[in-house]
């Protein structure tokens, strides 16, 4: 059994349950981690209460210091690092790779834009007053992380938080704690005071007491939009400051004047990277008249051709997904579809976790696999009337998180960007896509409380002060 992480060090849980880590390739069970309950996660937020004021009064460039040395760790162990990621999560290894070096790379940006948290200097309507405004940490913040990016995810709030002066509280998902603990060397052997970082592993029930506990002033949660919106009701009932990012159901709209092979490509990737477990991931395609039949052959074809395997050989796209609660999810979705009159054109069966990804034309936008994320290699293709009909379509969703569309035609690339409702929208490219220095986050059940990435996620955990000097007659 491993252990805990509190106060800088290593400690034994309250209670000697565990969580044993299975692996999603050959259900092995990996290692055991305790799964922390209410003592722990008590003790742990005291822990950071208590590092909360010397965390605020370092310098930002003393913070940005250690998170240079966090990265040192994170480039010193990358291949153990992906390693693990692809062990106990089942990307393939080079996906593995891109979130190390997404994390890398964007641990940098955070470490410089935690040193421009700039106030402003306001102009008093009074004489003799000087007045200005500074951003400053809320206090003791949770990170509560999901399975499919457990590097990247959590990373990027942990090292939002650490920038910003908030000390942490990391609950990762059970499903992959163990990249949690290489996150937690990496600021263990670094210069962050004592409990200034600490990691409590468990489940959804450590989650609820790190949420419930009224010493904790900032919540980072990644996951679903279900317990994202039963945390933001407990949140807003003692005023914590929350930051959701959710699900998605996002779409590619594909136009008449579309370049198809790129379209294809843009929805191939964007459905099976992850084995479409990203809450980016493309989940509808939704077509104008002039172009659907070419597009359908085209993102056919090119599922054909990709491979299912093992994430640790060379020639695998697309590894087995996380558990059969997943699974059976897009399993059911699949064929209520059909039963509603789909038509499913290649893929569909599975072997283990293992699922070969699917392509579905004829889709009514009314079913399931339309409107609720099915978190799978799945490709839905809806047919609109015409592009207005395409871009209602789009907007006919709870959810909001990113969306594309492919065209030649200027006017509908601006009003598409202009009219579809969600956090991002990209011409001509997958709607899984991300930039580090562009925020990131959801409108609608995708999203709220601000946005993740570069100094956007700065801006969420930090709150502003007014300050006024006078320096005249008083
Ligand atoms: P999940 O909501 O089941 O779990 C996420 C985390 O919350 C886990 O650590 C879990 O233990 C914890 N948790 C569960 N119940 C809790 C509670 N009542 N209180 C506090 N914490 C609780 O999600 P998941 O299955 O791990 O991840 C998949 C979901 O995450 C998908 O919906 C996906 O779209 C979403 N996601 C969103 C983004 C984004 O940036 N918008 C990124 C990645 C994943």
């Amino acid at each position: 059994m491993r252990t805990l992480y509190i106060d800088g060090e290593w400690v034994d849980a309250h209670t000697d349950d565990g969580i044993d880590v299975v692996s999603p390739i050959d259900g092995s069970v990996l290692d055991t981690v305790p799964d922390g309950d209410a003592t722990d996660v008590a003790r742990a937020v005291r822990a950071a209460r208590d590092a909360r004021q010397e965390l605020k009064e370092m310098t930002p460039f003393e913070r940005a210091a250690i998170l240079e040395e966090v990265t040192e760790y994170f480039e010193a162990n990358e291949d153990e690092i992906a390693e693990c990621i692809s062990r106990e999560e089942g990307k393939p290894l080079h996906e593995s790779y891109d979130e190390t070096e997404y994390v890398i790379a964007s641990s940098e940006d955070y470490a410089h834009d935690g040193i421009r948290l700039f106030g402003d200097v306001v102009p008093s309507e009074h004489r003799d007053r000087f007045a200005y405004t500074t951003r400053e940490p809320y206090g003791v913040a949770a990170v509560i992380s999901p399975w499919n990016f457990p590097l990247e995810v959590p990373g990027g709030s942990i090292y939002a938080a650490i920038a910003a002066g908030n000390p942490v509280v990391f609950k990762p998902a059970e499903e992959t704690p163990l990249t949690a603990y290489h996150i937690t060397k990496a600021f263990a052997q670094s210069s962050l005071p004592d409990g200034a970082f600490n990691l409590v592993t468990g489940q959804g029930e450590t989650g609820a007491s790190l949420v419930e506990n009224e010493d904790v002033r900032l919540i980072a949660f990644t996951g679903s939009t279900e317990v994202g919106r039963e945390i933001g009701k407990v949140a807003a009932e003692r005023n914590a400051q929350c930051l959701l990012e959710m699900g998605g159901k996002d779409p590619i709209l594909v136009l008449d004047d579309a370049d198809v092979d790129a379209a294809a490509e843009a929805i191939v990737g964007g459905s099976t990277f992850n084995a479409g477990q990203v809450c980016c991931g493309t989940e509808r395609v939704i077509t104008t008249p002039g172009v659907h039949d070419a597009l359908v052959d085209a993102v056919v074809e090119r599922t054909k051709a990709i491979t299912l395997g093992d994430p640790f050989d060379d020639d695998t796209d697309v590894g087995p997904m996380i558990s059969e609660r997943i699974q059976a999810k897009a399993v059911e979705q699949v064929s209520e579809a059909i039963a509603d009159g789909a038509d499913l054109l290649v893929g569909g069966d599975t072997d283990g976790l293992f699922y070969e990804p699917a392509v579905l034309a004829d889709v009514d936008p009314d079913t399931a696999i339309a409107r609720e994320e099915t978190f799978a290699p799945v490709t839905p293709v809806i047919a609109a009337d015409d592009y207005d009909d395409a871009v209602r379509i789009a907007n006919d969703s709870r959810y909001g998180l990113q969306a594309a569309v492919f065209t030649q035609d200027l006017e509908h690339a601006h009003d598409a960007a202009n009219r579809i409702e969600a956090g991002g929208v990209f011409v001509n490219e997958t709607d899984n896509y991300w930039e580090r220095l562009l925020p990131f986050g959801g409108y609608k059940d995708s999203g709220a409380g601000g946005r993740y990435g570069s100094k956007w996620h700065l801006e969420a955990m930090t709150q502003t002060k007014a300050v006024m000097l006078n320096y005249g007659d008083y």
